[in-house]
């Protein structure tokens, strides 16, 4: 074996192999034992079980044992062999360690288990090293995978949208300003305004809220495609299920209606959980363990499960009839709030709900206009604990009723003329959606505040680390 080669603790306690030399690196979560042998559960971040380390203490410095706490890293080279306690199927039995870097009990902040997630949030520079953090992590990863697997294997193509836009016409949320302006000295027309002729730009620029727009502009031309990128609002929501900076995936179709997207959307949803399922098992069996005890379950039944498709109007009616007591108004024509739309998940359906044709005013202005003239083809999918995880709609595909309602919402022609071009030449139906990531890892995940499914989070007065 290659003196710097390192096996991997996931790959070790997976496979079958026994009575080989081996070495592995980690941190220490734990050690334990007496005056003859230490054992020390290491963990490399490959899976959320330990290996475990048996150490012949007569063999070793004592100084080096000493110097062994929780939290520090080594590198241990011994023999795998299997285990005789039953909390594993192999072990290591120590024949040379190495001490990368100590960790002073007195002062490493995760020396107990159990903090609260409030508390690791404040040193989310550590949190990745809980047990927690490390599923959620993998989680995550695994379904950022799986997205870029599901669109690939069907033919979609990744077009990287841009994060610094001109476009402010969404109106998904407010934005963040891009500047290099020097703020102390803001340059200002005569008129008073500042001056962002002046700006790197030459123009206003702004973090984008959505990918969407560009996604369209992808979609006319290769037929299907999907965007996967971090997307910015300004909004000052201090909610479990808002941040300030989040990760969107927005796939658009060319020649899709909203029968196909709502399809397509379902689809998606239950391949992801489905993938998680089945790749994830182990991270998942310990958040199911730890918070959430229906997790597994509930991530079965919705991976199984048709999704109700109901109309706005409906729900609205359902919603007046329930004769339950709720926070916020409930009426057609006002939007839903989250729990209004848990309500009809959790409640009355028990299963997700693809909401469609809402009232054209609460939606956004590229939404294709029903022959009512009062509603849009919009979908928004809604699952239980989260509310809405996706927001969609079948586009306005017609030239003149696009610039209709630009004229209508009072955006400004001008700041659209590339979009409206698209309607120009070669129009075609079409539509799209977009997931928040975030939402999605926290329902997989079963953890409750969207701050804990993403490793550094962005939210009002946050941005430490
Ligand atoms: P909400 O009503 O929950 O604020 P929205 O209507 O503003 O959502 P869309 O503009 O349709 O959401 O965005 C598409 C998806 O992006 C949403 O379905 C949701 O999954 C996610 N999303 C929206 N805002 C946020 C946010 N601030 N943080 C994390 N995810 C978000
Ligand atoms: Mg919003």
């Amino acid at each position: 074996m290659r003196q710097n080669s390192r096996a991997r603790i996931a790959e070790l306690l997976r496979g079958d192999e026994r009575n080989i030399d081996v070495t592995v690196k980690g941190w220490v979560r734990t050690k334990r034992g007496n005056n003859n042998v230490s054992f020390i559960a290491l963990n490399d971040g490959s899976t959320i079980h330990n290996i475990q380390v048996v150490v012949d203490v007569a063999h070793f410095d004592q100084e080096l044992l000493k110097n062994i706490s929780t939290g520090a890293c080594l590198r241990v080279d011994g023999r795998l062999v299997e285990s005789l306690g039953s909390g594993q199927p192999v072990e290591i039995q120590a024949s040379a360690i190495e001490i990368y870097g100590t960790a002073d009990p007195a002062t490493y902040p995760l020396q107990k288990k159990g903090h609260s997630l409030e508390f690791l949030r404040d040193i989310a520079h550590l949190r990745p090293r809980t047990n927690t953090f490390g599923a959620v992590l993998r989680i995550r990863h695994a379904l950022a995978f799986a997205i870029h697997k599901y669109f690939n294997d069907r033919g979609f193509y990744y077009l990287h949208a841009p994060l610094i836009t001109a476009s402010d016409a969404e109106g998904a949320g407010a934005m963040f300003t891009v500047t290099t302006l020097d703020l102390a000295d803001v340059p200002r027309t005569e008129g008073g305004e500042v001056d962002f002729g002046q700006d790197f730009f030459g123009k206003h620029t702004s973090l984008t809220v959505s990918g969407q727009l560009e996604s369209e502009l992808g979609a006319l031309a290769l037929s299907q495609v999907y965007t996967f990128g971090p997307t910015f609002r300004a909004e000052n929501s201090n909610t479990p299920r808002h941040l300030a900076e989040f990760w969107m995936i927005e796939p658009e179709m060319a020649f899709y209606e909203l029968e196909d997207n709502m399809d397509l959307a379902e689809d998606f949803l239950k391949f992801l959980i489905g993938y998680a399922l089945e790749h994830c098992a182990d991270d998942l069996q310990f958040l199911n363990d730890m918070f959430d005890k229906e997790l597994i379950e509930r991530l079965k039944a919705v991976a199984e499960c048709d999704f109700v498709r109901l109309d706005y109007t409906e729900g609205i009616r359902i919603l007046e009839a329930s004769g339950h007591k709720f926070e916020f108004p409930v009426g057609w024509g006002l939007d839903l709030q989250s729990e209004h739309e848990r309500y009809l998940v959790e409640k009355h359906f028990q299963r997700p709900v693809i909401l469609v044709n809402y009232p054209k005013e609460i939606k956004a202005f590229y939404m294709k206009l029903n022959s009512d003239g009062k509603t849009v083809r919009a979908m928004d999918v809604l699952f239980p604990k989260i509310g809405e995880i996706i927001g969609g709609s079948e586009r306005e595909a017609d030239y003149d009723t696009l610039r209709g309602k630009i004229a209508e919402m009072n955006i400004d022609e001008k700041d659209m003329w590339w979009y409206l071009d698209t309607r120009r030449w070669g129009t075609a139906p079409h539509s799209g959606f977009g997931l928040g990531f975030e939402r999605l890892v926290l329902f997989v995940t079963g953890m409750s505040n969207i701050r804990d499914v993403i490793p550094f989070p962005r939210t009002p007065k946050n941005a430490e680390f």
